[in-house]
């Protein structure tokens, strides 16, 4: 399709849009008194006007049944987390046996490294990415410690070519190859939250099986983004965090896949709580733990379902759009986005960089745009405009448009502002 950098043609486009309806379902921030452009659903997505409803109604119940609403709310509290798991499967690709949601992403990623980072002889180290996002880089380093072991020698890094902004499938596999029988576990940010580059989970995946190691994801900015087919690729386990693309609201729960091929698995260690006994006898509080006949069996607490309501609210939305519908508007408007971007570096003889992949198989929803120039200035006048986008060091933006909410008229705005960020800064 030719595009056009003009107010009529991003109308246009709006006017065919299928899911043009959902950006109403959002609530916007304001500035001036006028609706920001929001590009960092990347970060923290925007609420659901349902989402209310849904806390409302566990407050309701609360008041109204106090500890009688763990049985006779409307949607019981004992048992609110499993109203996730076929809803989840679908958008990660999983049997709903093999998803649940629980904790924080972190938490659960370590929690998850307790049944799949086992090391034993020679085989004990890590590979993941050069410059993960830190959480994963400390919670690496301090799983290795735990185990008795050296970051500087368990965790083995893949890294860029000198001078290339993203990473080669190619140089993943034969690092994976190299480190061989030492290699106990493959752990990987589906997507780079850095680039927005998407890693070859498939391939990956399968070159960890090859030598004998686990392989897990962070799907942080993977889930509600990219396609996902984890039950196909065979990974063995996965966590995600629902804030981002999956407009939970702020710090919400986690999701986690977990290969129903570890169900039921006596030998594979794991840290266990009430919540993950058998439901039917979870109540008659005996001695000895019965686990859930699927990822449940990793469920500890029970459920914080104040925090879990307004997530359940999203996901009834995605239920609804279904991911084939967001990953088709979203590969058209960040391809609108490139063009907008490129059309603006013409214009005005500007220096930008799109360090995202240009291949759409390569990337998601986000496009990280390095200022060669002035960098902070830029961002500072964009926030200040009503632009909502984030920096990263040393001078990159990242614009994240999620097709659920942002319009093609938000990009052509965004081009005309960003244009005048460039002149005056
Ligand atoms: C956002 C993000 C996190 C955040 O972790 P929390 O435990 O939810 O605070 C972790 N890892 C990656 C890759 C992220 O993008």
């Amino acid at each position: 399709m030719k595009f056009e950098n003009s107010l009529e043609f991003a109308r246009k486009l709006d006017s065919e849009d299928k899911i043009a309806k959902y950006r109403n379902e959002f609530i916007f921030p304001k500035v001036d008194g006028k609706e920001v452009i929001y590009f960092v659903g990347n970060s923290l997505g925007l609420q659901p006007k349902t989402a209310r409803d849904y806390v409302d109604e566990i407050m309701q119940d609360w008041a109204n049944l106090g500890v009688e609403g763990h049985f006779y709310s409307e949607k019981p509290w004992w048992d609110y987390h499993e109203r996730f798991a076929e809803k989840l499967a679908k958008i990660v690709g999983a049997n709903p046996s093999e998803v649940t949601v629980m904790n924080t992403l972190t938490v659960n990623l370590h929690l998850l490294m307790i049944s799949f980072y086992r090391p034993s002889g020679k085989r004990f180290k890590i590979i993941c990415e050069e410059k993960a996002f830190p959480s994963d880089q400390y919670m690496i380093a301090s799983q290795v410690r735990v185990h008795g072991f050296d970051p500087s020698e368990a965790i083995i890094e893949i890294k860029k070519r000198d001078g290339e902004n993203i990473f080669r499938t190619g140089d993943v596999l034969k690092k994976i190859s190299e480190v061989g029988e030492e290699c106990a576990l493959v752990l990987i940010g589906g997507v780079n939250y850095y680039s927005g580059q998407v890693f070859d989970m498939e391939k990956i995946t399968s070159a960890g099986h090859e030598v004998g190691a686990m392989v897990g994801w962070d799907l942080a900015h993977a889930a509600g983004n990219v396609e996902l087919k984890l039950s196909e690729w065979n990974v063995d386990f996965a966590a995600w965090c629902s804030y981002k693309y999956m407009n939970s609201g702020p710090g919400n729960a986690s999701g986690c896949f977990i290969n129903r091929k570890y169900h039921n698995k006596k030998d594979l260690p794991r840290l266990e709580g009430w919540w993950g006994h058998n439901k039917e006898r979870r109540f008659l509080m005996e001695p000895e733990f019965l686990p859930e006949p699927n990822a449940n069996a990793w469920q500890i607490s029970n459920a914080p379902v104040l925090a879990l309501a307004p997530y359940l609210a999203s996901l009834e939305m995605f239920d609804e759009v279904g991911m084939p519908a967001l990953i088709e508007k979203r590969n058209k408007i960040v391809t609108y986005l490139e063009f907008i971007l490129q059309d603006i570096d013409k214009q005005i003889d500007s220096t930008f960089e799109v360090i995202t992949p240009s291949k759409q198989e390569e990337r998601g929803t986000q496009l990280s745009v390095f200022l060669h120039g002035k960098g902070r200035e830029v961002f500072n006048y964009l926030m200040k405009n009503g632009v909502y986008i984030d920096w990263r060091e040393p001078n990159v933006i990242r614009l994240a448009p999620a097709p659920f909410y942002c319009s093609y008229e938000d990009i052509y705005n965004f081009g005309q502002i960003m244009k005048k960020a460039i002149l005056n800064s």
